[in-house]
């Protein structure tokens, strides 16, 4: 695990212990857009418990056992280093929300930004990470994101 002084790695600009880290340690994100900006975080840090934790049950990751995800989201940030998250557009309408963004990821130099459109679905008053669409070619793509948001 990483360190927990510093700034939050979800780039909120506000310190880890008041961002992203009560979440992390067991809290209820108010917000989808302050779930996702949170798992974001959990990425970076390689926090692979909150990643599961935070999954729907219907999401497809969740059809497998849940220690070989946990270790696999875990080791992620070994090798992709999470350097910086934009977030375009968020909506949110009773118990679903969808949240448009672009992660800055980097594996050995290379890019591996993507942007997704994230789809979020509340279970028990919690938020939960039910789907996305992703692209590789963020410029291309927002646009086209932006109106199905709209
Ligand atoms: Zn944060």
């Amino acid at each position: 695990m990483a360190k927990t002084a510093g700034a939050c790695p979800c780039g909120s600009g506000e310190p880890y212990a008041r961002c992203c880290r009560p979440l992390h340690a067991g809290g209820v994100a108010p917000t989808a857009l302050a779930l996702m900006r949170s798992r974001f975080a959990a990425f970076a840090r390689g926090d692979g418990a909150y990643l599961w934790r935070t999954l729907h049950p219907a999401h497809p990751l969740r059809a497998r056992p849940e220690a070989d995800v946990v270790r696999e989201l875990s080791r992620a940030h070994r090798t992709l280093r999470y350097q910086r998250l934009t977030v375009h557009d968020h909506d949110e309408e009773g118990e679903r929300a969808r949240v448009l963004f672009t992660a800055h990821v980097f594996e050995r130099g290379r890019d591996r930004s993507f942007t997704e459109l994230s789809e979020f679905e509340r279970v028990d008053a919690e938020w939960r990470y039910r789907d996305g669409l992703t692209a590789s070619e963020p410029e291309a793509t927002i646009t086209a994101f932006l109106e199905r948001l709209s």
